[in-house]
């Protein structure tokens, strides 16, 4: 039976259902909150209402069995009630600061068989939280690295700032892997982004079967691909042509057509970008900018990609100034000491099309050319 008000039982189902009640009651009528320690927040509404909040980090890819268990902590916690964040949190909330803390050591006992954290209690306030990421290898087709193993890799060098506030400002690292970029990687403080290096290769003989020859087309943005006819073993093929010096790499292409693939074990890997930020305190926000133009696809533990990201975090850490910002941080010492303090080359990669003189300036953007 369709909800009341609707006219389909289509899509999910209202989210004002499944909200704990301290928040339907005061939904829209907050006063203010603040963070009592690492992990747990206070939210007081303009009715005096209280709610604490204890938030865990925790994978975004789960087994059944895995959400069964917060289930279970949410009804012997929280009333039944559980909240994932976008950056891949949970968030319990309970009446009482003494709840609060009796659940942040709950939450921080329970452990996996080798002793790892199964919800470590953190990602408030001046440190990391968790990475707001995208799919991978296991479930995306044009990715250029993997999500997950990069994230897990990247969180556990981090580990202590997610679970302390000890650094100038909110850190936020985000991951995508590739250009289509599902995740925040164009506005993060460090963001780690799939890329590739190499144009499609072109299945002449299944193209015109499995793809729509105009929508490929019209997928790259470069103008890149047009239709084209070739011959193969005494048979003509329709099929495309690729213009490969106008190639960026993007993979519009292939998300038309499957018989365009660009996935390659040498040309794949990671771009690294940072200073980027939504948040408009003290300064306004800003787009990241690339510093390591590519760092190759390491698996399982990625070792140069988390050498790298701790090193730009822990000379932030030690350099900046409270509530300063990475990217603050950075154009207050000037970018060409950023680089030396975080021991990272700057190279050609780095500019937005150097041949030309019109845009000779640091890139921005992850389109560019090797
Ligand atoms: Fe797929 Fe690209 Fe999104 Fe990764 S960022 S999930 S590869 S579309
Ligand atoms: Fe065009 Fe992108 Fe395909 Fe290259 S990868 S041909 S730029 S759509």
């Amino acid at each position: 039976k369709p909800m009341e008000g609707r006219v389909s039982d289509i899509g999910p189902r209202h989210f004002g259902e499944y909200l704990p009640p301290v928040i339907k009651e005061n939904f829209g009528k907050w006063d203010y909150h603040e963070i009592i320690e690492p992990g747990i927040l206070l939210h007081v509404a303009l009715s005096g209402d209280k709610t604490y909040t204890v938030r865990a980090g925790t994978a975004r890819l789960m087994s059944v069995t895995h959400i069964r268990e917060i289930c279970d902590i949410a009804d012997k916690f929280s009333g039944g009630y559980v909240r994932f964040t976008t950056r891949n949190n949970l968030e319990f909330q309970v009446e009482t600061e003494e709840a609060a803390k009796e659940l942040k050591a709950f939450l921080n006992d329970q452990k996996f068989p080798g002793g790892a954290y199964k919800f470590p209690v953190g990602g408030t306030g001046a440190g990391v939280t968790n990475i707001v990421h995208t799919q991978g290898w296991v479930h995306c087709h044009t990715p250029a690295t993997d999500a997950s193993g990069t994230v897990k890799a990247t969180m556990d060098v981090v580990f202590d700032d997610f679970t302390d506030m000890k650094l100038p400002a909110p850190v936020r690292i985000s991951m995508a892997c590739c250009l289509n970029m599902c995740g925040a990687v164009h506005c993060s403080d460090i963001a780690i982004l799939g890329i590739h290096r190499k144009p499609p290769l072109i299945d002449h003989k299944f193209l015109d079967n499995l793809c729509e020859i105009p929508l490929a087309v019209a997928a790259c943005p470069t103008g890149a691909v047009r239709p084209s006819k070739v011959e193969l073993d005494g048979e003509t093929y329709k099929t495309v042509a690729i213009k490969e010096e106008r190639c960026m790499f993007c993979g519009n292409c292939y998300t038309m057509c499957p018989s365009l693939p660009l996935s390659d074990g040498e040309g794949d890997g990671i771009a690294i970008m940072v200073g980027g930020k939504i948040s408009n305190r003290i300064t306004k926000p800003a787009f990241s900018k690339v510093v390591v133009p590519f760092v190759p696809n390491e698996p399982p533990r990625w070792p140069t990609l988390t050498k790298t990201i701790k090193k730009i975090l822990d000379t932030y850490a030690k350099d900046a100034n409270k509530y300063e910002r990475l990217g603050d941080w950075a154009n207050r010492i000037g970018w060409e000491r950023f680089f030396e303090k975080c021991d990272l080359p700057f190279s050609e990669h780095l500019i937005d099309d150097f041949r030309d003189p019109a845009y000779y300036t640091w890139r921005q953007t992850t389109q560019f050319k090797w």
